[in-house]
């Protein structure tokens, strides 16, 4: 079998743009894959225009060699716009092999060790209210790990951690009173604090009143993470941008976090995940995947996430909870995975387990999308 065509889509669907790649092969199996990098999507389909020159004509079932020639083939080794490039290429692979063979994705991962696959959701409010009202009712669902956005002003495109993190400190004590101790009770802070400010957050509240603390601050220096773990006690879920094995390495071997949020759209796929997951069990680090995405993302990641020893829970974007984010994209993706309840099961078709109409997609456009600019109220730039 050799590699015919790769063609990549980078499509508006729902409420963002999804950037997804076909792989034709010269024996009619053909493999979808997705790609991650959020408001960077053309860039990524340069590059993956690029691998397509010297992928054409090669064997699809050599995924791993094939990882490492992209990786590896130009003086300038890795960086987040190849990896999600080669993100997308690695899932495609893996569902023709998947196909070829007759089998489920997971079983080209060393098998399946769970059923089902737990996820968290998450509320938004907008206010306190409201997030106690969504997580109740997302734990009459079956729920029982409920993660929460910060409060603040985001949407006036000003942005201040200090008028933030007493608010957001007092919702979380409130929430932990409402829901009991038994619940998962996490918080995505999205890299929006410095140290002083992650630190303060966190000592304003009760031990026990969060499990998790989600990317409360950037994640370019793994001693600013040190410094914050030797200020508090709550476990760290961080990695959502981690782009290979190398990034996850000092965070992983300096105990630093507790739960890997692993992207497969963006650390180099499910060869590249694999092999975090596997660092990270040795460290006793449990894999609670990033998936912000479409379903083709979905679907990797359940097969990842099937395969691995070490898991927590994977994100889901299809809760109650997230009205925004549920559309119908039945006529674009006719096979999908989907909720049961508060769990995906684990597809046993060949291949990912995903169809997709490709008519659909060609008529789908893109459309420019740039994250906010937020910005202190002294009018300096900060994280949105
Ligand atoms: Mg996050």
């Amino acid at each position: 079998m050799k590699i015919k065509a790769i063609i990549p889509y980078p499509v508006w669907v729902g409420t963002r743009n999804q950037l997804i790649v076909k792989i034709e092969t010269d024996e009619g199996i053909h493999g979808w894959g997705e790609s991650g990098l959020s408001g960077r999507e053309k860039a990524v389909v340069g590059a993956i225009e690029h691998y397509r020159e010297f992928l054409v004509d090669r064997d699809p079932f050599a995924i791993g060699a094939l990882w490492q020639e992209m990786y590896r083939s130009q003086y300038f080794e890795g960086g987040r716009v190849l990896t999600a490039a080669i993100s997308a290429i690695d899932i495609a692979l893996h569902d023709i092999k998947g196909k070829a063979l007759g089998v489920p994705v997971h079983e080209l991962l060393g098998g399946k060790q769970r059923d089902c696959i737990p996820t968290f959701a998450t509320t938004r409010g907008p206010g306190l209210a409201e997030m106690i009202e969504q997580a109740k009712d997302l734990m009459a669902r079956g729920w029982d790990a409920i993660r929460i956005v910060p409060a603040g002003h985001v949407s006036s495109g000003v942005y201040e951690p200090r008028q933030s993190i007493g608010e957001t400190a007092a919702w979380c004590v409130r929430l932990r009173e409402e829901l009991g101790p038994a619940v998962v009770l996490g918080i995505d802070y999205h890299h929006r604090l410095s140290v002083a400010e992650a630190a303060s957050y966190c000592q304003k509240m009760p031990s026990g009143t969060l499990d998790f603390l989600e990317e409360p601050i950037r994640d370019e220096t793994p001693q600013a993470y040190e410094a914050l773990r030797r200020m508090t006690d709550i476990p760290f879920a961080i990695g959502e941008e981690f782009a290979s094995k190398w990034q996850f390495m000092p965070y992983i071997e300096r105990d630093i976090h507790q739960f890997n949020r692993i992207d497969v759209c963006n650390v180099g796929g499910l060869t590249e995940a694999m092999k975090v997951a596997g660092w990270s069990e040795a460290h006793y680090v449990d894999m609670m995947p990033h998936n912000p995405l479409g379903p083709i993302c979905t679907a990797a990641t359940i097969h990842f996430a099937a395969a691995v020893a070490n898991f927590a829970w994977l994100e889901t974007r299809s809760s109650p909870a997230e009205e925004a984010h549920r559309f119908d994209d039945a006529e674009i993706f006719p096979q999908k995975p989907s909720l049961d309840g508060a769990v995906y099961r684990v597809d046993d078709r060949p291949g990912l387990g995903v169809e997709v109409d490709e008519e659909r997609v060609r008529k789908q456009t893109f459309k420019f999308w740039e994250a906010p600019h937020l910005r202190r109220a002294d009018g300096s730039v900060t994280n949105w």
